[in-house]
């Protein structure tokens, strides 16, 4: 097979990992990115005097990374220094108790039984066990695999993997049988809202983000998760990609790229990186059937002027009615959640270096309602004030040691990284969105054009969209 002349509309992870795989098997590529800087919604932010992670701040299942880098002839331990984040989290609850999640299975056991007893505490090695099973099925058999049809799911081997491990079972339903108390319930699944779904419409299979997390633990790459991206682009162009910054595209049509500067571009082939809805409706000209999209988040990047001593690295703050909070971001009537939960980090906990001596580089994630939902600027003062009230109660933060702040919301992923909807993560991961239902990463009608992301085929994440990369060269036949 012969050097093929590929372009990439995006920068994203999905895209660059595409564009190193092809250039260093000797395609010519060439990266079309809107905005000033790689990454995607894995980029890198300054606010005031502190670095933050643009969106993504845990680096969990090191497998998909791993591979990139030895399929393309480098070791990810020589290009990324990491760190294991032991404790993973901590998670504040309502009633005032805390717990400090951990890959460290008897510190796990004896902050549940101090929590809630020994019955729960004896089950939690069952727990561990089976979602560590249902990660040894569920990704190699499900998620990477390219499907040409939902045919495809009717495999013996795959309906017995299914009935099995429950994997359609409700994730909120089936954890009852694993916990009895409440508080662990949702530790233990809140994790799909990594996927911006909600745990009581999510099918088991999801599980495995929890095993993620509490069988293999959460990483810290030196630099902040964006170097991870960096890294990429850097490496891609080492085998010859080229990556044009402040680079829209208005359509694609063919083997064209027309760009919004009025250049046209000829290619071989085209992957799409830009999120598959908006890339579907705007570029394409064809847009999908209606999907249900994921919901959307509401972020804070705050130079805080003092010491949070009390907040880790990663910090997970629950509010009294979890499930009420899921109802508003995912279910209509749509709203703004009064008591939200939402996750706090400061990176500069594990590398003091992305913050200024007497600074914490605090960075806050509430999940909110997609732009579905308008929100207004006194449902953003709304939250704030909820989202500081708690962190004074909890932490002692004081809205007064706030030097700078900049925040981020549903809008601004729409009109700034082109998020059909605002979406943060992309199109919903309900079952009949997943696996063989997800839009495919082949157009059907355009041969030259394929697609690489959150959106496509597996789904949301930083692993997931490296795998997505895989599955998209496979499926060109340039593998
Ligand atoms: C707030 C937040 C927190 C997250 N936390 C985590 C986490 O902790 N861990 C984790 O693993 N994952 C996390 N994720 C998910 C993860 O960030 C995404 O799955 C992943 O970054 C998506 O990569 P991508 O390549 O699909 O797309 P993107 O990163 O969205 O990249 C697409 C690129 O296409 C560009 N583009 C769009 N339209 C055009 C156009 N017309 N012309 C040219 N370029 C265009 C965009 O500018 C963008 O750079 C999080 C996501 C969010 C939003």
């Amino acid at each position: 097979m012969g050097s093929k002349a590929v372009i990439v509309v995006g920068a994203g992870l999905g895209g660059l990992a595409t564009a190193l795989r092809l250039s260093h098997t000797g395609h010519r590529v060439t990266v079309l990115e809107k905005t000033d800087q790689v990454g995607g919604r894995n980029r890198r932010v300054q606010v005031g005097d502190c670095d933050f992670d643009g969106g993504p701040t845990l680096m969990m299942m090191l497998d998909p990374f791993r591979r990139l880098f030895s399929d393309v002839g480098e070791r990810l331990e020589d290009h990324l220094t990491l760190t294991l984040c032991d404790p993973s989290y901590r998670v504040f609850y309502v009633d005032g108790t805390r717990l400090d999640g951990t890959p460290n299975v008897a510190k796990m056991v004896d902050q549940i039984r101090n929590l809630s007893g020994e019955r729960d505490a004896q089950r939690y090695g069952r727990l561990l066990g089976d979602l560590a099973e249902l990660y040894r099925v569920s990704v190699p058999q499900f998620v990477q695999r390219n499907y040409r049809s939902p045919l495809d799911l009717v495999r013996p081997k795959d309906i017995a993997a299914v009935m099995k491990h429950h994997l359609l079972a409700n994730l909120a339903r089936r954890i009852e049988k694993y916990v009895d108390d409440p508080r662990l319930r949702m530790l233990f699944t809140f994790q799909t809202m990594y996927l911006g779904l909600s745990p009581y419409d999510a099918p088991w299979v999801y599980g495995v983000l929890t095993y993620m997390e509490y069988g293999e633990g959460i990483w810290y790459p030196k630099g902040g998760l964006p170097a991870i991206t960096e890294k990429v682009a850097e490496l891609a162009e080492s085998r010859g990609t080229t990556i044009r910054l402040n680079a829209p595209v208005a359509e694609i049509k063919g083997n064209q790229v027309l760009m919004k500067n009025g250049e046209v571009l000829t290619a071989d082939y085209i992957v799409c990186n830009a999120d598959l809805p908006y890339a579907r409706r705007e570029l394409t000209k064809r847009p999908i059937a209606p999907k249900r999209s994921s919901c959307s988040a509401y972020l804070l990047y705050v130079d805080y002027a003092g010491g949070l001593p009390d907040l880790l690295h990663h910090n997970v703050f629950f509010g009294a009615d979890f499930r009420g909070n899921l109802e508003s971001i995912f279910h209509e009537p749509l709203r703004m959640p009064e008591d939200p939960a939402f996750y706090a980090c400061v990176s500069a906990r594990t590398e003091a270096d992305r913050a200024p001596e007497g600074h914490e580089n605090l960075f806050l994630l509430v999940p909110v309602p997609n732009c579905d939902y308008p929100i207004s600027e006194q449902d953003e003062g709304g939250l704030r004030e909820a989202v500081f009230g708690r962190l004074k109660k909890e932490v002692g933060f004081e809205p007064q040691d706030v030097r700078t702040m900049r925040t981020y919301g549903p809008r601004d992923w729409a009109n700034d990284l082109n998020l059909d909807r605002g979406a943060a993560f992309g199109l919903s991961h309900d079952f009949l969105q997943s696996v063989c239902f997800r839009p495919s990463n082949q157009d059907t009608t355009n041969p030259h054009l394929f697609y690489v992301g959150a959106s496509t085929t597996p789904g949301n994440g930083l692993p997931m969209v490296l795998i997505s990369a895989e599955l998209v060269v496979e499926r060109m036949g340039l593998k």
